[in-house]
């Protein structure tokens, strides 16, 4: 066993190389810096794509090994987002280690802009939980590699409405493979967090005569929702036992835990929260076995990542829209494999962002 000097971290309680080579990450990053007081991870998880685009969380973790956790998590699954979606990036991502309310400088983010400059273009980064879009046009004053920036900037702005695209267009998919048809006219949709996605979410089922039960913890956003799409409001986690055929989750992540899925009448699950299932095993199969479609996460979700991407190769809305559109095709696909293959929807996901990550790797493999 081998100490190192003033510290406890040892060789065998460690193991970094060994949970790399088990996540197949290719690179991390350690970012420290005393002046502005930055601690920072960047994981670069598979660039076989592309460049590794992710953002940048900031977050008051309390362990060193809990944000190596999160960033190891994060970029694995920003791989799958970005090649189930067809986009030629890879998946990265990065965690600051510090409070976002009492930690952050203009010093601390531009420190962290040199750092993601020093790699080339191999990260790039956008904002995320605990950082904001000013954050980003300090990153920015360091290095190009970054995306989110504000409309003002040459930026896409809120990918929030792009966002709900995606879901509307998952959700139309899933209502497809249930009833053979797309339409959700008089259909029952519960939104769980009717926030910036949501909200936008329900402008889309009203306007094609979708019936609404929403929740959310922002009476003002209840309000909203009631006065604007005629939406019936229920408290809490009461929105789990509504009679409706549509479930969207668009709040929280875990929701779909062995408990939940107890409660939940609905035919099809489809929203924008990330990390759904709290087990992508055992609450996907979960899910299968009572006969719901699950509509995977990373799949319905990409319309953000979409949305900076196109941003990456010179903002237009409307291709960014475009692609977000082709969400259903994959959606269906998604399905038709999960059939064939009998395995829930999440690992068929998973399967075909795999497959195409090695198709891609052979056609790289000559000049
Ligand atoms: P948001 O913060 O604007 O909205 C979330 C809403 O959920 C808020 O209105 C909040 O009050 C509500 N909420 C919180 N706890 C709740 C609870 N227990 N019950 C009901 N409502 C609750 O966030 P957003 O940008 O709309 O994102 C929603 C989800 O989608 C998040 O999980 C996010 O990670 C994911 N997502 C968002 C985007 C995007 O483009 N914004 C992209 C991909 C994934």
């Amino acid at each position: 066993m081998t100490q190192t000097q003033g510290s406890a971290v040892t060789e065998t309680s460690f193991e970094l190389f060994g949970r790399l080579e088990n996540t197949g990450h290719e690179q991390v990053v350690f970012c420290q810096d005393k002046a502005s007081g930055l601690k920072a991870l960047i994981a670069i998880h598979n660039t076989v794509l592309g460049p590794g685009l992710g953002g940048t969380r900031m977050w008051k973790y309390s362990t060193e090994a809990e944000a190596l956790n999160d960033v190891l998590r994060l970029s694995r699954g920003m791989t799958y987002k970005a090649s189930i979606a067809g986009l030629n990036l890879g998946g990265a991502k990065a965690v600051i280690i510090g409070d976002a309310n009492h930690q952050k400088s203009e010093a601390l983010m531009r420190k962290f802009g040199r750092f993601v400059e020093n790699l080339n273009g191999k990260y790039i980064t956008a904002e995320d939980v605990g950082t904001t879009t000013r954050d980003m046009e300090y990153v920015n004053m360091e290095t190009d590699h970054v995306v989110g920036l504000p409309e003002a900037m040459g930026g896409g702005g809120d990918p929030s409405p792009v966002t709900a695209y995606g879901v509307y267009m998952g959700i139309k998919a899933s209502a497809k493979q249930a009833w053979g048809n797309d339409s959700l006219s008089g259909k029952t949709v519960a939104v769980q967090g009717i926030g910036k996605v949501g909200m936008h979410l329900l402008e889309h089922l009203h306007k094609e005569g979708a019936k609404m039960i929403v929740s959310d913890i922002n009476t003002d956003n209840l309000k909203h929702a009631a006065a604007t799409f005629g939406a019936t409001v229920v408290n809490g986690d009461e929105i789990f036992d509504q009679n409706a055929e549509i479930f969207a989750p668009c709040a929280l992540g875990a929701v779909l835990n062995s408990k939940n899925i107890e409660r939940l009448k609905c035919q099809i699950i489809a929203g924008a929260a990330n990390n759904q299932l709290e087990d992508e095993t055992v609450h996907g199969d979960m899910v299968r076995s009572k006969g719901m479609i699950y509509a995977p996460d990373f799949v319905i979700n990409a319309g953000g990542l979409i949305n900076v991407y196109s941003e990456y190769t010179g903002y237009v809305r409307e291709l960014a829209m475009a692609q977000t559109e082709n969400i259903y095709h994959t959606i269906l696909n998604i399905y038709k494999r999960a059939s064939e293959r009998n395995i829930n929807n999440q690992l068929a996901a998973i399967e075909l962002a795999e497959k195409r990550i090695h198709d891609m790797m052979l056609v790289k493999s000559t000049y």
